[in-house]
């Protein structure tokens, strides 16, 4: 599926040209035009998904596999410290462009990149209530 008006639908097809780093039926990874550090790299699927909720499993199920590959041949090119892989669902989560895509970003000791969040405390009753509520929407669902 593809959106006409989606940019990573035309990074995906090639319509808008890119250096691609890796590519396979499901999925293509280039790099970031805004990267957090040098060689943050995006995976974006080939099918048009806002966000994780609606890619379709077969997808789901391999994007982690296509960051593992991605991410540690980035990690010995780069010789970098560390990696951060993730994803943003929604904009209250940060995510700015509503096509799924999966963020590699390269990480050194002492470097710049901020994702960090300040620590809270477990409130048990909310989670066993919330275990309840998740379990019980899990199952319907299934
Ligand atoms: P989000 O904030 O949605 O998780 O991440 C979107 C990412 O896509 C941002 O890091 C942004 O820099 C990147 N981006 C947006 N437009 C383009 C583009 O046209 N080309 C490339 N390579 N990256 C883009
Ligand atoms: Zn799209």
């Amino acid at each position: 599926m593809k959106d006409a008006n989606c940019i990573f639908c035309k990074i995906a097809d090639g319509e808008i040209p890119s250096i691609k780093l890796y590519e396979d039926k499901n999925f293509v990874v280039i790099f970031d035009i805004s990267p957090a550090a040098q060689g943050h790299a995006i995976i974006i699927s080939k099918t048009h998904a806002k966000d994780l909720f609606e890619l379709p499993n077969e997808y789901a199920a391999n994007i982690m596999v296509v960051a593992k590959k991605v991410g540690s041949a980035l990690m010995e090119a780069l010789n970098c410290d560390g990696m951060n892989i993730l994803q943003n669902n929604g904009e209250a989560a940060g995510q700015t462009v509503f096509h799924l895509h999966v963020h590699l970003i390269p990480r050194y000791a002492d470097d710049a990149v901020n994702i960090k969040w300040n620590i809270g405390t477990a409130d048990q009753e909310f989670l066993n209530d919330l275990s309840k509520k998740v379990e019980e929407k899990i199952a319907k669902h299934s």
